[in-house]
């Protein structure tokens, strides 16, 4: 059989960048990419636990694959894998060939050399080991680009399974985050994402005590061991030094190129000042930020043991505002938390209307194994559930439709993503671009007005007409 493989992404953009990771490895050692996965040799699951619904359709994939190809082998890595015990996975998904920690990617090749279709193999994971940040990406975008900082969550949330799949936090050496960004940037990439699971927390010791950013810019901050845990600190406890902002001023300060410099996701309560202040200088700091708020009562937010209350993400917001005043911002909200009552729901309605947020992904509580609401009593049932998330989401298309009225007359900076066609003897030409925001705009030039326009370049585009999710406009 010829050596290929394929790799189905579930989850978050954390895990469509380890899967560019797993495709450099894998094509170091000579294997082909191919997208029918029922027929690839290997076949990588990269899993997410965060949601009840991607876990389930990857254990059932993993069923599906052996039915159809009996020679496969198949690899399950991802979130999944450290929240189950080896039997206990055994026995959930017989057919996975090897369960693979994602930290221990590299080891794949040596994986690959001696596991056959009938064995079965648990590697475990030997933390540090092997920096896996270091290892290049294989791009799927040429214009944009996923880069990873940290890892990990130390704030433990009651619903939230990243840490226990993912463990303490840790972060990467600042220099190497900023020399691969540098590299990007001279390859043409446009738009760079920093990641992590709580990325404004990098460089932040298990325990809240901030190392000192030369000892972070070398060698980064590896979890001392798996069981780490942080105290729930108050909001913004460190007043004058904020290791993710010195990090994101430094990247502006090395490039002097215009690109988009995103992050996510951030958590509220590590949104520091600084932080405020070097985006409001430079613009190349997408006008877009996320925001989890997860629920508008106080009363469900201490459930959930999120370290701040809906009015300290509604100031946090104003504060933003008031030196960014052209931002507009996303959130995460949870729907059907135990214990949330209709009340409580219509103050997430209340807050979400006042902030204004343009798009919200909306999670229907389900229960995680091993986390704390494991074992908290279900009050919401699945019929009230889908009423709420769609309630909540009539609330955002609202929202949105008005943020996209307000854009028409405006000329907004886009980049270019895709050209249609060329329109009456190829007078005109239609793209589709993103904003900062997100939203997408389709737009039509004249050709004579410029030939050269190509996917991948920044533009200005009056915009004409509103709709919801996308806005119309010409250059
Ligand atoms: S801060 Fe985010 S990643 Fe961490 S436990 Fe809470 S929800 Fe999960």
């Amino acid at each position: 059989m010829k050596k290929t493989y394929s790799i189905k992404t579930f989850g978050c953009q954390m895990n469509f960048s380890d899967s560019e990771k797993l495709e450099t490895i894998l094509e170091s050692e000579n294997f082909e990419k191919v997208d029918e996965i029922y027929s690839s040799k290997i076949a990588i699951i990269n899993s997410c636990a965060v949601r009840k619904s991607s876990e389930d359709r990857a254990v059932n994939l993993t069923k599906d694959l052996r039915k159809k190809n009996k020679d496969q082998i198949i690899i399950f890595t991802g979130c999944v894998e450290e929240n189950f015990r080896s039997k206990d996975l055994a026995k959930m998904m017989p057919d996975v060939n090897v369960f693979l920690p994602i930290s221990e990617m590299s080891e794949l090749p040596e994986i690959l050399r001696r596991v056959d279709e009938n064995s079965q193999e648990f590697i475990p994971k030997i933390r540090n080991s092997v920096n896996y940040f270091s290892i290049s990406p294989k791009l799927s975008s040429k214009f944009k680009a996923f880069v990873p900082i940290m890892t990990g969550c130390d704030k433990f949330c009651t619903y939230c399974v990243v840490p226990i799949t993912r463990g303490a936090e840790e972060s990467r050496p600042a220099r190497e985050i900023i020399d691969e960004i540098k590299i990007l940037i001279k390859k043409g990439v446009k738009e760079i994402t920093l990641l992590g699971q709580n990325v404004n927390s990098y460089g932040t010791r298990s325990g809240r005590k901030s190392l000192s950013f030369q000892e972070i810019y070398k060698k980064g901050f590896w979890a001392e061991n798996e069981n780490s845990k942080t105290k729930i600190q108050n909001f913004e406890n460190n007043e004058n030094f904020h290791p993710f902002s010195q990090l994101v001023k430094q990247i502006l300060e090395e490039i002097d190129e215009f690109f988009w410099l995103k992050f996510f996701s951030p958590h509220p309560n590590d949104f520091h000042k600084n932080l405020i202040e070097v985006a409001k200088n430079d613009e190349r700091i997408a006008r877009s930020f996320h925001i989890p708020l997860q629920s508008g009562s106080n009363k469900v937010l201490e459930l959930m043991k999120r370290p701040h209350s809906a009015d300290d993400v509604l100031n946090k917001i104003l504060e933003i505002k008031k030196e960014i005043p052209d931002i507009t911002f996303t959130t995460d909200i949870i729907v059907g938390f135990p214990n949330e009552t209709e009340e409580d729901f219509q103050k997430t309605l209340k807050i979400v209307e006042k902030i204004g947020f343009v798009n919200i992904f909306t999670g229907k509580f389900s229960k995680r194994f091993r986390t704390p609401a494991w074992n908290f009593e279900e009050t919401c049932d699945n019929t009230e559930k889908r009423r709420r998330d769609f309630v909540l989401n009539q609330l955002l298309e609202s929202i949105t439709l008005k943020h996209s009225e307000s854009l028409v007359g405006k000329e907004v900076l886009c980049l270019v993503e895709e050209k249609l066609q060329d329109l009456e003897n190829n007078q005109n030409q239609i793209f589709i671009g993103r904003l900062d925001s997100g939203k997408s705009v389709e737009f039509s030039i004249q050709s004579s007005q410029n030939k050269n326009l190509q996917i991948g370049d920044f533009v200005k585009v009056k915009i004409l007409k509103a709709g919801m999710w996308r806005v119309w406009g010409e250059v």
